[in-house]
């Protein structure tokens, strides 16, 4: 299973960023969790709109849902050009009631409450959930594949001890780290710190633990520092990356339209390369960082990081690189 982080800010994004959205894909079915601002616009370097199978929202804070009210157009298009697309499906939390009710758009989208519901099967994803703790009604989700937790999303909670239980297990922890331990000594509430994720990673025994929810004020440097004393294991969730959570046969196997580029291991070319890849709207997926779990590929020194595309992408992505490379190193700085 493959997610793609589409937003990782919280509760607004800074210059060039987005909010929470995370792209989930599994046999060709995928599903968005959470759809705050500049997701849709991120999505599509991925997929097409109409690609989307369903939509999870966790909560109703517009972080997380204000990209709906764009997409309603969109999928109003999609269904006025071809019959055979049918309403999206979106599963929401139905309090605050108001909020709730500014979703449905014409005929555009199958709109369902949560709350009643704590299971969800689409496709090959099972999804269950947990109330969590923040100021209006929100789900934690967890995302179960071939049988196996593949994934816990905290969603935006303040910590406690169910969310132990609930991400007992899992291939990957997406958890929201909005605040600092300083902020909770301060008195602020609503969300966690970057060490109360940590904590929790470690309680619940998973492989790897992304930080999402970040605050577009300060440097998330610092919130990976936090966390990393108590769980080593942690990155953090960045835009446009795409993460493997299972295991290293399945992830293979889920890269098969994926092709590695012959590129020098500098990093700052491999740096720059990223940055221009992920600019020209081609996904990127690197080897050999700290998650080598989540990328199911081997971990190893700076000489063994590879730099992956999809495969319909590696022409494009080739004279990239031969721009980048045709380039004397001072003019690259
Ligand atoms: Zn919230």
């Amino acid at each position: 299973m493959k997610i793609i982080v589409l937003g990782n800010y919280g509760p607004y994004p800074p210059a060039g960023g987005s909010c929470s959205g995370y792209l989930l894909e599994q046999d060709d079915c995928y599903i968005l969790l959470d759809c705050g601002n500049g997701v849709l616009s991120n999505l599509q370097h991925f997929i097409e709109i109409k690609d989307l199978s369903a939509i999870i929202i966790s909560h109703l804070h517009s972080d997380h849902i204000s990209d709906l009210f764009i997409l309603r157009y969109a999928w109003q298009m999609e269904m006025a050009k071809d019959p055979a697309i049918k309403p999206l499906a979106i599963f929401a939390p139905g309090v605050p009631k108001a909020e709730f009710m500014r979703i449905p758009y014409k005929d555009v989208f199958m709109l369902e409450a949560l709350d009643k519901q704590k299971e969800v099967q689409i496709g090959p994803f099972s999804f269950s959930f947990l109330q969590t703790i923040h100021p209006v009604p929100c789900y934690a989700v967890s995302i179960v594949v071939g049988g196996q937790k593949k994934l816990v999303y905290s969603a935006d909670t303040e910590y406690f001890s169910g969310l132990k239980d609930f991400s007992a297990g899992a291939s990957l922890l997406l958890c929201e780290a909005n605040y600092l331990e300083e902020d909770l000594q301060q008195g602020k509430t609503n969300h966690m710190s970057a060490f109360q994720a940590g904590s929790l990673a470690l309680e619940a025994g998973v492989k790897d633990l992304l930080l999402t929810h970040l605050p577009a004020y300060r440097n998330g440097t610092l919130y990976l520092e936090e966390a990393r004393k108590i769980f080593p294991g942690v990155s953090l969730a960045e835009e446009g990356r795409v993460y493997m959570c299972g295991s290293s046969s399945e992830n293979e196997a889920s890269l098969k339209n994926w092709v590695q580029l012959d590129v020098e291991t500098d990093p700052i070319i491999l740096s720059l390369l990223e940055g221009r890849l992920k600019s020209e709207g081609i996904p990127v997926l690197i080897s050999g960082e700290a998650l080598g779990g989540i990328y199911g590929l081997t971990t190893g020194p700076l000489a063994e990081r590879k730099i992956l595309v999809p495969s319909r992408c590696l022409e494009e992505a080739k004279e990239i690189l031969l721009d980048i490379e045709s380039q004397e190193p001072e003019d690259l700085l």
